[in-house]
C-alpha cells in the first residue's frame, strides 16, 4: 500500500484517480481548493477510512508525507482558466514549484498533468513530443498554455538538479462522467444543450479538429505511466488518436440524444487551435497502453450521466 497525494482529487479526471488508487488498495489524500471541482465528486469517498480531503491552494506550500504526487490541480476549461488568468499562471507555476519542493524534502515520485495545449496551434499534425509547440506568449490561453510550460520547464530542472524522480503526461482532451456541466468545454457543452433542447454552439465553421480520451483510459494512462521505472520522465502523449471536427461531434451528439437542437454557429475564440491529434507511439512502446473506449461507446456513458444529473436538480 502508497499514501498518494493528489492534486485536484476533487475534479474531473482527479475524482477518478483517487476512485481508482483507493481500489487498487493505496491510501489517497486528496487537495483541492474547490475552485472548479467540488465535493460533490469525492463524497462517496468520505466515508473510506484510508480517503483523506484536504481544502488547500497549492499555490501555498504543502506538509504532508506521501510516497506519490499526481499534480492534476490547475482549472482545465478555457472559460475557467480564463476567469483569474494571474491564478492560473500561479496555480501552474508557484503550485508546481511548491509541489516539487515538497516532492524533493520527501524524495516521492512526482507526476505533472501537463497538456496537449503546450503545442499551442500546432503547425505539425499529429503531434509527436518532440514537436516544441506554436504558442502565443501573449494571448488569453497563454495563462494556461505558458503556465504549464513552465511547469515542464521546472519539472526537468528538478530532474536534472536534485534529481528529483518525475513524470509529466501530456493530457489531450478528455471526456466523461463529473464534468463540469457548466464549464463550457465542448463534449459537456453540446450533451447538456442537446438534452435541454437548446441550440448547440458550434464557434467558427466547426472544422476546427480535435480528440477524445474516455476518462477510464486516461486514468490507466496516469496509472501506468507512476508505475514506469526511474528512468522514464515522459514527456509522453495521452489521448485518443481518432480526430473528429467539432461539427462531426455536434452531429453525433444530436444524433444520440434524438435532440431538437439546432447547431448554431458562434464567433471562434482568439488562438483557439486549429487542429489536435496525439501521436501516441511513445506510450504504446513504453507504457504499453492505447485507449480502448471508442468515441460512440464514452458518449453513451457520458450522456447517461448528464441526463441523470439534470434529472435530480
Ligand atoms: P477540473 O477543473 O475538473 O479539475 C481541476 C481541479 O483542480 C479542480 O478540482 C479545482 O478545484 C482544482 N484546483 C484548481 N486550482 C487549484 C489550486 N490553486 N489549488 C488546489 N486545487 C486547485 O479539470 P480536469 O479536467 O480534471 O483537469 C485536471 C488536470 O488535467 C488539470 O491540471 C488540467 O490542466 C489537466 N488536463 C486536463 C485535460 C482534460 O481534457 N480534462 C486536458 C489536458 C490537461
Ligand atoms: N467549442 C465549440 N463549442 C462549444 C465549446 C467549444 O465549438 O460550446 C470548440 C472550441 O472552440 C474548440 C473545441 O470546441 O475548438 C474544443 O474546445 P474545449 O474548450 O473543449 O477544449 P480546448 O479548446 O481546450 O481543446
Amino acid at each position: 500500500m502508497k499514501r498518494v497525494l493528489i492534486t485536484g482529487g476533487a475534479g474531473f479526471l482527479g475524482s477518478h484517480l483517487c476512485e481508482q488508487l483507493l481500489n487498487d488498495g493505496h491510501e489517497v489524500i486528496c487537495v483541492d481548493n474547490c475552485f472548479t471541482g467540488n465535493k460533490q465528486n469525492i463524497i462517496h469517498l468520505m466515508d473510506n477510512p484510508y480517503f483523506e480531503f484536504i481544502r488547500h491552494d497549492i499555490t501555498f506550500p504543502l506538509y504532508v508525507e506521501v510516497d506519490e504526487i499526481y499534480n492534476l490541480a490547475c482549472p482545465a476549461s478555457p472559460v475557467h482558466y480564463q476567469y483569474d488568468p494571474v491564478q492560473t499562471t500561479k496555480t501552474t507555476v508557484h503550485g508546481a514549484i511548491n509541489m516539487l519542493g515538497l516532492a524533493k524534502r520527501i524524495q516521492a515520485k512526482i507526476l505533472q498533468a501537463s497538456t496537449s495545449e503546450v503545442y499551442g496551434d500546432p503547425s505539425v499534425h499529429p503531434q509527436p513530443e518532440t514537436y516544441w509547440g506554436n504558442v502565443n506568449p501573449i494571448g488569453i490561453r497563454s495563462c494556461y498554455d505558458e503556465g504549464k510550460r513552465c511547469a515542464e520547464t521546472l519539472f526537468f530542472d528538478y530532474y536534472r538538479q536534485h534529481q528529483l524522480r518525475i513524470k509529466v503526461a501530456r493530457i489531450f482532451n478528455t471526456y466523461g462522467p463529473r464534468m463540469h456541466p457548466d464549464d463550457g468545454r465542448v463534449v459537456s457543452n453540446f450533451i447538456v444543450q442537446a438534452l435541454k433542447n437548446k441550440p448547440l454552439t458550434v464557434y467558427g465553421d466547426g472544422s476546427q479538429t480535435r480528440s477524445f480520451c474516455y476518462v477510464d483510459d486516461m486514468i490507466e494512462g496516469f496509472v501506468r505511466l507512476m508505475g514506469t521505472g526511474d528512468d522514464f520522465t515522459g514527456p509522453v502523449n495521452l489521448g485518443n488518436p481518432g480526430e473528429f471536427t467539432i461539427l462531426e461531434l455536434a452531429e453525433q451528439v444530436l444524433e444520440m440524444t434524438d435532440s431538437k437542437s439546432e447547431i448554431q454557429f458562434n464567433p471562434l475564440p482568439h488562438d483557439d487551435p486549429k487542429q489536435r491529434k496525439p501521436d501516441i507511439s511513445l506510450a504504446k512502446r513504453e507504457l504499453d497502453w492505447q485507449p480502448k473506449v471508442k468515441l460512440e461507446e464514452g458518449l453513451v456513458k457520458t450522456i447517461e450521466y448528464f441526463d441523470n444529473l439534470m434529472k435530480t436538480q
